[in-house]
């Protein structure tokens, strides 16, 4: 059975490591000074790059990867109708909890985006994918899927992590070992992608490439702001 759900799991683009590593932390994600604090902090800078550029209001967007829905529920409060996705249970369990809570309406679906393309292709003006690429097998085939669901006109969102030595250094070394952000372990340097190879799939996808913008963050200050640097973290932002 264990390898029947390893295999069907691995026919969904996902690794199943990866999920329990979000799993064992999955209460924590509204704990703002959790091992989720960087993605509370990051949150305000991306939704804003989100709706400037695509004016959420009236929107129907969805959130890929969504997890506790820290930018899905943000996202419902500018004004779009958001559907949130993940294939962790644990992590749309603390979603929706939490959406009861806070009032705001998301409509959370345990579902793969591959899946999900299939269904209802081309029937989002938006689709977000944050901090989830550098997570799967095939980053490719998730932005493909994310590329079917948007429809003619619509914009995609993605962010990940850079790969370089000071990716490396900021994101694994920095980040898990001298400062404790995240648990160590979080982050797998080979998984992370360059821009370019960012920008290529999304190409292949039948999407175009309509800007970059890097999130950097100053360990002193502990402050973090969009810029033209995308040598760690970095968002990309892609029309059709
Ligand atoms: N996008 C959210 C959460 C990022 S954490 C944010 O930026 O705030 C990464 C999330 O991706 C976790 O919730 C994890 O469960 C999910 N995930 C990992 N692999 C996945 C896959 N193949 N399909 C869907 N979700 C996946």
């Amino acid at each position: 059975m264990k390898t029947l759900n390893t295999e069907m799991k691995q026919e969904q683009n996902v690794d199943p490591a990866e999920l329990q590593k979000f799993a064992t932390l999955a209460h924590r994600w509204w704990d703002q000074n959790s091992e989720f604090k960087p993605l509370h902090e990051i949150n305000p800078l991306r939704l804003d790059f989100i709706d400037q550029r695509a004016q959420l209001t009236g929107k129907r967007v969805l959130d890929v990867g969504c997890g506790g829905g820290i930018l899905t529920e943000s996202m419902v409060q500018r004004g779009a109708d958001v559907t949130g996705i993940d294939l962790g249970e644990k992590a749309l369990k603390v979603a929706r909890l939490h959406s009861l809570e806070s009032g705001i309406k998301v409509d959370y679906r345990l579902v793969s985006v591959e899946a999900l393309a299939t269904e209802e292709p081309e029937s989002f003006d938006v689709v977000t994918c944050m901090e989830m690429l550098e997570h799967v097998p095939d980053p490719a085939a998730i932005i493909s899927a994310c590329s079917r669901l948007v429809k003619p006109g619509g914009h995609v969102f993605f962010s990940t992590i850079n790969r370089n030595p000071k990716a490396y250094l900021f994101a694994v070394v920095g980040a898990e070992y001298v400062l404790n952000m995240l648990p160590k372990g979080t982050h797998e340097y080979e998984k992370f992608i360059k821009p370019s190879e960012l920008s290529a799939y999304v190409r292949r996808s039948g999407l175009m490439v309509a800007g970059l913008k890097g999130m950097s963050y100053n360990p002193l200050s502990k402050r973090y702001w969009l810029d033209d640097d995308v040598s760690v973290n970095y968002l990309l932002h892609a029309t059709k």
